[in-house]
């Protein structure tokens, strides 16, 4: 059975990097009818935090990686590294080292000016020497010191390392925590993990846990390292490009399905395909057509994936989904119909939810127009027009977009004026802004009341 693992430190955030490496773990098990297990990596106490498990969760959730076991959280397994280490130690395969830090410090600076690189040396591998009182140890392992470790990356290919390469890596710290090579050993090997797909910023790690592994006498899973994320320019994805964070898209009314769409094609392909369903992800995927080099990020292609989705997404679901932007934007409800029909005017014209809401604001609450809008459009030629408008307008009995179209054109007629003339000035005095849909379609919209309102309001 196929089994893989996303394995996230709760350190942060979500970021785009770890979401796409869940998505690849995840696409990876459904395609093999496998399982997908999450495992909260939170040894690292300083850095942990309760929010950032959150931060996982509900990014995982949105993006509908649903995971068949977990989440697990290491800091309840802590007992479980203590039986292995204990095993490793009494089978001779490990050992305490009660170096003190100073000493290691000390050595390292050594190793530096004698032009070498810094390493543990070994002193406690073999000692015979009484351990000092008082000094919490280490447990390390006894790396091999000849031969090599060899594997076959599923993307990366075959690596070699050397065995004189690795030093002898502690497994527990003096506080008892493991540390992360020996946790992820330890649970990939409990979880029955046989494909370990990760960022290759841990490749270096991989013949380190491979040689614990041996030490335990068990089976070495496949690995596929999933090369990293650069932004625009060729550096490594940070903040510095924008947002990185999962939930921030979330949060900006992005849709899922996009997004997941986007991150598959971070790093994988299959043709010329651009944009597909998680189910063909998932029919499609594998991991030898995940590129050798570097994704590049790119945010407009994202939003420009985003505003497919949200054309082509469903009315109703959508008027869901804008909702609660527009109760932030302090826009009071009006039934659903109403909204369907602002939602029709503008879907088009809009990259994400949140744009969708901002664009919306008009339908629901008068907007002031800037100064500068109105200088330029509310000057001593328009006010005549749009007094005149406002007559012609509640003089009409049939209220719907012709009929409003005919009044603005009969209007601009007797002025002797071309149709913008009293289309831009009316579009500001309704909707505060100079870039709007179709403005008969606005007014037909907002109904005669509404509109007869807002502009006397605006040329008093
Ligand atoms: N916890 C590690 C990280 O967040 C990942 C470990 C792994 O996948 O092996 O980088």
């Amino acid at each position: 059975m196929i089994r893989t693992r996303f394995a996230p430190s709760p350190t942060g955030y979500l970021h785009i990097g770890g979401a796409r490496t869940a998505l690849f773990s995840w696409a990876y098990a459904r395609k093999h009818g496998g399982q997908f297990v999450l495992r909260i990596e939170d040894t690292d106490l300083d850095r942990s935090t309760q929010q950032s498990v959150q931060a996982i969760l509900d990014g995982m959730a949105w993006l509908g990686l649903d995971y068949d076991e977990g989440p697990y959280y290491q800091m309840q397994r802590i007992a479980r590294y203590h039986e292995i280490a204990e095993r490793l130690l009494q089978e001779g395969l490990a050992y305490r080292c009660y170096a003190s830090k100073e000493e290691l410090d000390l050595l390292r600076e050594q190793q530096r000016a004698a032009g070498l690189k810094p390493r543990y040396d070994g002193r406690w591998r073999d000692s015979k020497q009484t351990p000092p009182v008082g000094v919490k140890p280490v447990i390390r392992l006894k790396n091999p010191s000849d031969g090599h470790v060899v594997f076959e990356d599923l993307i990366k290919g075959k690596i070699t390392v050397a065995n004189n390469e690795l030093d002898d890596l502690v497994l527990i710290r003096s506080d008892g925590t493991p540390t992360y090579n020996f946790g992820v050993v330890v649970d990939d090997l409990d979880m029955n993990i046989s494909h370990v797909i990760r960022g290759d910023d841990h490749v270096n790690n991989t013949p380190r846990q491979i040689n614990i592994l041996k030490a335990l006498g068990a089976p070495v899973p496949q690995y596929a390292h999933v090369p990293m994320i650069l932004g625009a320019d060729g550096e490594r994805l940070s903040k510095r490009h924008g947002a990185v964070s999962v939930l921030h898209y979330r949060e900006e009314g992005y849709l899922p399905k996009a997004f997941v769409n986007y991150l598959a094609r971070l790093g994988w392909s299959h043709g010329d395909e651009e944009i597909f369903s998680v189910d063909q992800l998932v029919e499609w995927f594998d991991l030898t057509a995940i590129n050798r080099s570097p994704a590049k990020f790119n945010p407009e292609k994202l939003r420009w994936l985003n505003q497919h989705y949200l054309k082509n997404e469903n009315d109703s679901h959508l008027a869901q989904l804008v909702k609660p932007f527009l109760e932030k934007d302090n826009c009071p409800m009006r039934d659903e119909d109403y909204l369907l029909q602002v939602i029709q005017l503008l879907k088009e014209r809009v990259s994400t939810v949140s744009e969708l809401a901002d664009a919306a604001v008009y339908f629901f609450r008068p907007l002031e127009p800037s100064h500068e809008l109105k200088a330029q459009f509310f000057n001593q030629e328009a006010k005549p027009l749009l007094l005149a408008l406002i007559d012609k307008l509640d003089a009409l009995e049939v209220w719907n977009r012709e009929s409003i179209h005919e009044a603005i054109k009969n209007t601009a007629t007797a002025f002797n004026v071309k149709l913008p003339k009293i289309a831009m000035p009316l579009r500001v005095a309704v909707t505060g802004e100079a870039q709007t849909p179709s403005i008969d379609a606005i007014l037909a919209l907002l109904g005669k009341n509404e509109v007869l309102a807002r502009m006397k309001q605006q040329i008093n």
